[in-house]
């Protein structure tokens, strides 16, 4: 995976060999830590882009809504469940806190972007680097800090994932899918496509704009990395 390539949410289940069915999944003995965001128009989670696409402020997920949970909106975000267990909040903390207190490797986490209903794009391999509690409309939510790497956790490094040491903005990303109906604008393909900028950024390519940026299937985006190298 490339971060900017566009996939399914089955594609990415497959990809991470995981049923991703929540936004905060922590990692196990077999598996990488992977969360979803999303910056979409009522997205139910705060989750914010800082420095170019560089850092993630990602937040922290309610508890789940229940028979006896009302309004999970109004409820603070747990670190446990009532039976004590830790949930995915609980478990990033943990790492985070490991990570700035002790001194511990950071935690990896692969982060994939809602797009639009059933489409995601692989935002790339991000550092957990921080966590903190934060009172937002009268109760308490997580708030995660990660940044982006270089480092791969499960693919091998590829070239091609250092022009992509930048995200796309997300309302470019969103407005670009749209705008190329989900197609390869040279073929008009619909899988296996990624989000392509004209210039990359190691040959100058400054502002991320809709104008620079557009779907390609993996075929031609692989025929222009020939060209370019
Ligand atoms: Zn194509």
């Amino acid at each position: 995976m490339n971060a900017g390539d566009i996939v399914s949410h089955t594609e990415m289940c497959m990809k991470e060999g995981r049923m991703l069915q929540h936004g905060m999944n922590f990692r196990t003995a077999q598996r990488n830590s992977v969360i979803l965001m999303s910056r979409r128009k009522g997205a139910p989670y705060h989750d914010r882009v800082l420095e170019e696409g560089r850092v993630l402020i990602y937040e922290g997920h309610d508890v789940p809504r229940k028979l006896n949970v009302v309004d999970p909106k109004a409820c603070d975000q747990p670190r446990s469940t009532p039976s004590g267990k830790l949930t995915p909040n609980g478990k990033f903390e943990q790492a985070a806190l490991l990570f700035k207190q002790d001194g511990k490797n950071p935690e990896l986490v692969r982060v994939y972007e809602k797009i639009k209903t059933g489409i995601w794009t692989y935002n790339g391999v991000f550092r957990l680097v921080d966590v903190w509690i934060e009172e937002s409309e009268k109760r308490k939510v997580f708030r995660f800090r990660l940044e982006l790497t270089d480092a791969d956790v499960a693919d091998k490094p590829n070239q091609a994932d250092l022009e992509h040491n930048r995200l796309i903005p997300s309302a470019v990303k969103q407005e670009v899918f749209k705008r190329d109906k989900g197609r390869c604008t040279l073929c008009g393909a619909t899988d296996n496509l990624h989000f392509d900028h004209d210039l990359p950024y190691s040959k100058g390519g400054t502002s991320i704009m809709v104008e620079n940026v557009r779907l390609l299937c993996a075929r031609h985006n692989l025929q222009k990395h020939d060209r370019i190298e």
